[in-house]
């Protein structure tokens, strides 16, 4: 899975850079019982999840 492109994205919370949490025994990205990304918040030191319906258009 080419996770590159997803590997960044605005924290929706505090717009801080946040970046994809990746499993690194599976080498793919961790999802939460949405299937949604989950990923880091550099800034704000939290986890958040991506909605996709959210990210449609960009
Ligand atoms: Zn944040």
């Amino acid at each position: 899975m080419d996770v590159e492109h997803i590997k960044y994205q605005t924290c929706p919370y505090d717009n801080e850079e946040g970046v994809l949490i990746v499993d690194l025994e599976e080498d793919t990205p961790a999802t939460d019982e949405d299937g949604d990304l989950q990923y880091y918040c550099l800034g704000g030191h939290h986890t958040f999840s991506l909605d996709e319906d959210e990210t449609e258009g960009w």
